[in-house]
């Protein structure tokens, strides 16, 4: 057990991203936090039925594949997705992943081949690991496993294994008297890491937590009041009463720096002539919209004829069906070809292309 001096409490250290800190931070963090981490859903399917599960309808107990927003119908989706953010790790979620092992055994040799022994793996498990399963993960290379778990068990197996063994879970505002007894008992084992989280609404879970007397913290946050104080609290304690490594991850993290992050690394991969990108990592351009699929070549020719605008800064996206163009020209030509419907978008640079901003430029 690692144990420390009376009174010789640790410093609790507020990081560039806004995050908590005691001690170290694990490597799967530091690399999620700049963006560099492509997210593998690797299945929907999980036995633990946690009240405060956050995931959406399309992906609960389905057992379905995601490399960030892309659905994987084969590896080449996961290489390619990769590829497009220049990931430099991967975080392997669901669901539980345990469940589908020979497929996470799979995907973590198919990275570690693809990206050398450097790309840093660090995946989740809901459930528990038996000794083979944990020697088979270290050999296929996984550097990092993170239980979602109130047990110490666990954990204490997969850092017999030799692997670097943490623990995720949230902040439940009730539950500080829980969670500072998980800690003691990590604490006896030499866990490795944990991570904990600030409690967030969602769709799927709102119903849940409200049941269980939670309140939503403010207008602009989906965080849960009184999460974060429970997590400073149990900080404070670990400081003075333990040897572990603890990082509290705020959810305004999740969008404001970690998606941010990686939305910009794949913009820049993405991004087309006529789009610019935003310092939030997204892309913005002008649309002709509302035309039949059979005039889009046509209505693109003339402009082009017409207005002497470079065929890279004018295309035609067929599955969105509309003409795609600068947003400086679309401002332009909004004035000039009046029975044409012109538009600025802003949408995310990932597989989905989801338009978060349509602002309509013409009358
Ligand atoms: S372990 Fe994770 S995926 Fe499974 S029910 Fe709990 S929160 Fe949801």
């Amino acid at each position: 057990m690692r144990s420390i001096k009376k009174n010789n409490r640790r410093k609790i250290v507020r990081t560039p991203a806004n995050s908590l800190l005691l001690g170290e931070m694990p490597r799967g963090c530091k690399l999620c936090i700049r963006g560099t981490k492509l997210v593998l859903f690797l299945t929907g399917l999980c036995a633990q039925a946690c009240y405060y599960c956050p995931l959406s309808e399309k992906r609960r107990g389905r057992d379905v594949v995601y490399a960030n927003e892309r659905p994987v119908k084969s590896t080449q989706d996961i290489v390619e997705e990769a590829k497009l953010m220049d990931a430099l790790g991967t975080g392997i979620t669901g669901g539980d992943p345990s469940l589908r092992f020979r497929r996470t055994l799979r995907y973590i040799r198919l990275l570690k081949r693809k990206f050398g022994r450097r790309h840093h793996i660090h995946m989740y498990c809901g459930g528990e690991l038996s000794r083979e399963q944990l020697r088979k993960l270290k050999q296929a290379g996984l550097d990092e496993v993170r239980f979602h778990t109130w047990s110490v068990n666990p954990v204490e197996r997969a850092l017999r294994a030799g692997l670097q063994a943490g623990v995720e879970i949230p902040a439940i505002p009730n539950g500080y008297t829980r969670i500072i007894s998980l800690f003691r008992d990590l604490n006896r084992i030499n866990c490795s890491f944990i991570n904990l989280n600030e409690l967030e609404f969602s769709d799927t879970n709102l119903s849940q937590l409200k049941a269980h007397g939670f309140e939503i913290k403010s207008d602009e946050s989906m965080a849960v009041k009184g999460s974060e104080e429970t997590a400073v609290r149990a900080l404070k304690w670990a400081a003075a009463n333990t040897a572990l490594n603890i990082h509290y991850c705020p959810s305004a993290l999740k969008d404001a720096v970690q998606l941010r992050n990686r939305l910009k690394r794949r913009a820049k991969n993405v991004v087309s002539p006529h789009e610019v990108i935003t310092e939030e990592g997204l892309l913005v351009k002008g649309v002709v919209q509302d035309l039949p699929p059979e005039k889009l070549v046509l209505v693109r020719r003339r402009l082009m004829l017409k207005h002497g605008i470079p065929a890279e800064f004018i295309v035609i996206d067929r599955q969105k069906r509309r003409i795609e163009l600068h947003w400086f020209v679309a401002e332009k030509l909004a004035k000039l070809e009046p029975e044409l419907k012109f538009a600025l978008v802003e949408e995310y640079p990932t597989y989905d292309r989801l338009e978060t901003t349509l602002i309509p430029l013409s009358r």
